[in-house]
Formats: structure tokens, C-alpha cells, sequence
């Protein structure tokens, strides 16, 4: 017997029609009632955490996600996170950074129609979302969607009405689920290297128990989309008010002109470890590489900056944001190096899909 617990925290999988639109309210025993049937060998229980339109998700709801799992982590198996899909990836890049080494899976998933109405994508990403949570290979956090097994740092919501709703980017899927069957890719931390190496036949990682669980986190980033001829009058504000600034460049990366001597001479008034700079790029996939331009490498020269590479936004606003919370406020307590060391590691040495 494997046992899953549902956690609800909203979304439309759990909404229901109102005369205002599509509102956040099924209650646990109605989404019961509406559960695919899978296996008599998964016993399942639900709880509701809240009921939102992830539009309204804020840290204060990560860390209940976070301490509900940590709660129940000895208790279950695996665990499914029903979420609106709107802000779903990045909960699954929070939850990647905050719950390191799970040897148990934790898997998000939504839909794009509530599971109530009669053609809906609902039970088939909740019946999914099941049987991956069961499997005894699964570990981590990944989201589920529309056959899809997407790690929690890759994953992009790409399509705003249609089912295929989340890719991977930069990194190929995890797993493939057809017709309650798994077919796992080399991307699945299941084939990672067992970390102690007694069993040198079987490339399944074992099972562990050191999972680690974070309750502090400081969403204080301030994301800046760079447009053409962007005007720099608003930098010194973002720098008076938040921690970190992540530059959504164009390309493989550069700033432009009208904004690089406001940039600089607010940057100088802090030591990188006050205040961190991030670049990456709105390009979809292939990552950012300042290494490639003079407008990329003059900021790369001129600042201690930090590059986001193949990591998606979603993943470098959660990442920073976790970085934050272990840097205290006006003192700051991890030097440069530690933050280049933190946000350049993989979280967990024993998955590939962890960057
Ligand atoms: N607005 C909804 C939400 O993110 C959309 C969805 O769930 O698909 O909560």
C-alpha cells in the first residue's frame, strides 16, 4: 500500500463556476468525489490549505506548503500539490530550493478546466500527478502536467488556455505518463548516481533519509524586463527598496546605454553582497552567456554580478530569493563568494535535473 496526501491550496482544478467567473472553493470532500479511481493499492487523503487563485500565492503560502509537508513527511509516501497553474512554476522552483534531498516525491499539478465541468484536463493531471506521487522510483519535486513530468526548476507555464500548458525548458523532461504508464527519461533523478556505492549494479538512487527542509525565505527581488530605450529613472528606487535586482536582458545578454550609468553608479554605493545583481535573458531557451557581447561583458567587468545561464527566471527569482533569507539584512552575513557558491551549485549533488 502507498499513501499519497493531496494537499489543495486552489487553483481552477478546484474551482467552481460563480456569476463573477471561476472562484477558488472546492472543498476536500468535493474534490473527493471527484478522484479518477486508480488503484486499490493508493490510499489517499486530502487536505486543504487554502483556497486562492495562485495569482494571490505569496511566501506566507509557500512556508504553509512547505511546514504541511513537513508535517506529514514520515507519514506518506509522496505527496501532490494541487495549484493553480498561473504561479505553479514558480512554487515548484521554491519548493526545489526549500526541500532539498526528498527521497519522496512531491508533485505539482493543475489544470487548465475545473475538474467539475465535463471536458476538463483535471483528472487526467490529477490521476497522473497519483501514480507518479506512488511510484516507489519517484523522488523530488517535479511538476505533472498533461503527460508530462517536468522538474520543479525547469518548468515554464507556456500556453494560457490550451492543455499543454507547461514545458521544460533547457533541460528534456523527467518522465512521460500514457495511460497510467511511466516512462522515465536519463533526466530522472530515480537514475541519479546512488550516493553510497554498495550497489554498483542497479543505477536507481537509494533511498535516504536526509531530506532538509527551509522555513525562511525573502522574496525582497525586483525583476526589471529591459525594452528599448528603457529609462534608468526608476534604479535607484528599486535599489532604495529591494535586496536583489534580476535584469531580464535581451538576448544572450547586455545592458544598454540608457540605463548602464545609472546602474553603476547606484551599484557602487553597495558592496555585492548588499545588494545582488542577476542577469538573464527573455529568450526562452538556450540561457543567457554575457561572455558573448561588449554590452554583456562591459557589466560582467565593471560588477560582481551573478548569471543565470540555463536557469529559468522562475528558478533564479526562487534561488535568490532563498539565497536572501540566509543573508541578514544590513549585515550582510554571506560574503560574495558564498552567495556565487550557493547560487551556482546544483541544490542536490545527487540529481541531474537539480541546477
Ligand atoms: N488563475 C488560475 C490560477 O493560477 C489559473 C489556473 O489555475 O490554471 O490559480
Amino acid at each position: 500500500m502507498r499513501n499519497i496526501l493531496i494537499l489543495t491550496t486552489g487553483g481552477t482544478i478546484a474551482s467552481i463556476q460563480s456569476p463573477d467567473g471561476l472562484v477558488p472553493g472546492m472543498s476536500s470532500s468535493q474534490l473527493r468525489e471527484q478522484l479518477p479511481q486508480i488503484s486499490a493499492d493508493i490510499a489517499i487523503d486530502i487536505e486543504e490549505l487554502f483556497h486562492i487563485d495562485s495569482t494571490d500565492m505569496t511566501a506566507d503560502h509557500w512556508i504553509q506548503i512547505i511546514h504541511a509537508i513537513r508535517d506529514h513527511y514520515d507519514a506518506y509516501d509522496g505527496f501532490v500539490i494541487c495549484h493553480g497553474t498561473d504561479t505553479m512554476a514558480y512554487t515548484a522552483a521554491v519548493l526545489s530550493y526549500m526541500i532539498q534531498n526528498s527521497d519522496k516525491p512531491i508533485v505539482l499539478t493543475g489544470a487548465q478546466k475545473p475538474i467539475g465541468f465535463e471536458i476538463t484536463d483535471a483528472k487526467s493531471n490529477l490521476q497522473d500527478s497519483i501514480i507518479y506521487a506512488a511510484d516507489s522510483r519517484s523522488r523530488g519535486i517535479q511538476i505533472v502536467f498533461a503527460g508530462k513530468v517536468i522538474a520543479g526548476t525547469h518548468a515554464r507555464k507556456v500556453r494560457s488556455m490550451s492543455f499543454l500548458a507547461f514545458e521544460s525548458i533547457n533541460l528534456p523532461e523527467i518522465a512521460e505518463i500514457n495511460n497510467g504508464r511511466i516512462t522515465r527519461y536519463l533526466t530522472d533523478p530515480a537514475f541519479a548516481k546512488a550516493p553510497c556505492d554498495d550497489a554498483p549494479d542497479t543505477r536507481l538512487a537509494k533511498t535516504r533519509s536526509n531530506v532538509r527542509f527551509y522555513d525562511k525565505i525573502n522574496p525582497n527581488v525586483f525583476l526589471l524586463k529591459l525594452t528599448p530605450s528603457i529609462a534608468p529613472d526608476l534604479i535607484p528606487e528599486i535599489f532604495r527598496i529591494y535586496d536583489a535586482l534580476v535584469i531580464e536582458s535581451f538576448g544572450a545578454g547586455g545592458i544598454p546605454a540608457s540605463i548602464e550609468k545609472t546602474l553603476l553608479e547606484e551599484l557602487s554605493k553597495y558592496r555585492p553582497e548588499e545588494k545582488i545583481l542577476a542577469m538573464t535573458t527573455q529568450v526562452t531557451y538556450e540561457g543567457s552567456h554575457l561572455e558573448t557581447y561588449e554590452v554583456g561583458r562591459r557589466i560582467a567587468d565593471s560588477f560582481p554580478v551573478l548569471e543565470a545561464r540555463d536557469m529559468t527566471l522562475e528558478a533564479t527569482m526562487a534561488k535568490l530569493m532563498w539565497i536572501l533569507a540566509r543573508n541578514e539584512k544590513d549585515r550582510p552575513a554571506l560574503s560574495w563568494a558564498d552567495i556565487q557558491k550557493l547560487f551556482y551549485d546544483p541544490v542536490s549533488m545527487d540529481t541531474l535535473a537539480a541546477l
